[in-house]
């Protein structure tokens, strides 16, 4: 039984979420009027609700905030491959921001908070005709 719509596991993409999916750069949204950065991209600057937003790309360091591990799939494409980890990457350069992944080089139960990671790209074909994706994943710094 799915819970979760067909073709979720690929993010759809749009002009906000594009530059985080596809350029294989850990690029986050930075507001132009306060020079804050925020993570997901929004219409608006989270801080300021300016609305002159560029992009940035951060060093791709950062730290095992926190973690889960799903044991039962969400969708029958993971039906294979639970369990696996969920992890929160908490940023060297933007420690406000949070980022979710998967740590790829650890096991479900490898996982530790704190463990320092950098961000690797697996890239995924877009099964839909659109753009290549490079999904930032994390692996052990
Ligand atoms: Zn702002």
């Amino acid at each position: 039984m799915s819970y979760m719509p067909d073709g979720w596991t690929l993010p759809a993409l749009d002009d906000l979420n594009r530059p985080f999916f596809t350029t294989g750069k850990l690029m986050l949204q930075h507001c132009v009027d306060c020079d804050r950065v925020q993570h997901p991209p929004e219409d608006i600057c989270i801080w300021c609700q300016g609305d002159h937003l560029d992009y940035v790309e951060a060093r791709g360091t950062g730290d095992v905030y926190s973690y889960v591990v799903p044991h039962h799939p969400p969708n029958e494409k993971l039906t294979t491959r639970v369990p696996y980890n969920i992890i929160l990457v908490r940023l060297d350069d933007y420690p406000h921001v949070r980022i979710l992944g998967n740590q790829i080089d650890a096991e479900f139960d490898e996982v530790t908070i704190g463990t320092p990671v950098r961000v690797t790209f697996e890239e995924i074909a877009d099964q839909n005709g659109g753009a290549t994706i490079l999904l930032p994943q994390w692996v052990k710094a």
